[in-house]
């Protein structure tokens, strides 16, 4: 049986048992959200040990030669000795709430101002605190170009987090933050012949950064964007995007509707989940950057598709929006 050095104390781990668990039913507070390697809330660092690939998958190479792993998915064969991160990963911003506004019946937008300089990248994510929960939310704002930081919470039937950004939160509550996280953002890649985004719900919060970003920073490939919700009214910044549509002749943006037959689509609007819209006049993905963000099986199924239509995977950037397991 391995053990987990924490602090000059040794635990022992139980089968099967990650480095986190292990770490928690000892009773160390460690930070975590999802427990899935997705949200990297509980990113941690390893002193001596090597900790096993799939712990480090999607952190930068510059965060794994520092030994940074994710105790989450950490099931190692040898001991290990873990440092909680004190860097600037676990740095705690204050962030005011500025702006309060429903773009329709379940998302809300969110916007932030912080007193400290918060550098990051349209399409990472921060983490949100509530007492002792934590949840994550990517950033729609472009920081050339958008003064507030910008979040799209959906509310989530019985969500707790969700239903307090959406309820009882109020303009001028400080929200306790960390990040900016993840790897979802736009970087030039050389020779890629186009970049197409997926999203579902407020999976389009990255997005919008994203496409707005690659837009600002001149990619003169084609871009598709593919939006979806069940219905018309679910979706959200149709005439935003639009309007990006129009000034900007490589930008195709496609609203995608799954929820009604056919013939009840609007005109201006694609039946069918965006995925399939998109394989649809894409078949081939060869030298393609691919971003998926919101439904987990949205984005872990489209993540295959897009493999198997020729993006190489260090070229696709997926963030599935995993719940928290119950508590
Ligand atoms: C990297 C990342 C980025 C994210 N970005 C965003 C974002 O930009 N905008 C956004 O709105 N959300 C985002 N999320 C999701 C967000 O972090 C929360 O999980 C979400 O807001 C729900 O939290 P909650 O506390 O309201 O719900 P919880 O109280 O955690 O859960 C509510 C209920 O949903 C149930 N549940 C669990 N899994 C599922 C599921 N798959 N489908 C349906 N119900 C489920 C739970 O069991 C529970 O009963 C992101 C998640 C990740 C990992």
């Amino acid at each position: 049986m391995t053990k987990v050095v924490y602090q000059g104390r040794s635990y022992e781990r139980l089968d099967d048992e990650s480095v986190l668990r292990c770490l928690l039913r000892n009773g160390i507070r460690a930070p975590y959200s999802c427990e899935s390697g997705a949200c990297q809330a509980c990113t941690m660092r390893a002193i001596s040990g090597t900790p096993p690939a799939n712990s480090q998958e999607d952190l930068k190479e510059t965060q794994k030669a520092l030994g940074y792993f994710k105790p989450c998915v950490c099931r190692p064969d040898e001991d290990l000795e873990v440092a909680l991160l004190d860097d600037a990963h676990n740095h705690k911003y204050q962030m005011e709430v500025v702006e309060k506004r429903f773009l329709n019946d379940e998302i809300l937008r969110l916007r932030l101002t912080c007193d400290e300089s918060f550098e990051y990248r349209a399409g990472q994510f921060i983490n949100i605190f509530k007492d002792d929960l934590i949840r994550s939310y990517s950033m729609a704002s472009l920081p050339v170009q958008d003064d507030l930081l910008e979040l799209h919470v959906k509310l989530v039937p019985n969500g707790v987090v969700s239903h307090w950004l959406c309820d009882d939160v109020q303009l001028g509550d400080q929200l306790t933050v960390t990040g900016p996280m993840g790897e979802c953002f736009y970087h030039e890649v050389d020779s890629t012949e186009g970049l197409l985004a997926v999203g579902t719900g407020s999976g389009l919060a990255p997005l919008w950064g994203i496409v707005r970003d690659a837009l600002i920073q001149g990619y003169e490939k084609p871009i598709i964007l593919c939006h979806g919700a069940m219905k018309p009214e679910n979706l959200y910044y149709v005439e935003a995007l639009r309007q990006l549509e129009e000034t900007h002749e490589n930008f195709n943006y496609f609203p995608c509707v799954s929820g009604l037959d056919e013939d009840e689509v609007p005109a201006g609007m694609s039946s069918g989940f965006p995925n399939d819209v998109a394989f649809a006049q894409l078949p081939s993905l060869a030298k393609w950057q691919v971003f998926l963000c919101g439904h987990p099986d949205m984005v872990n199924n489209t993540k295959k598709q897009a493999f198997l239509a020729g993006a190489s995977l260090k070229n696709i950037h997926a963030d599935p929006f995993v719940m928290a397991p119950h508590a």
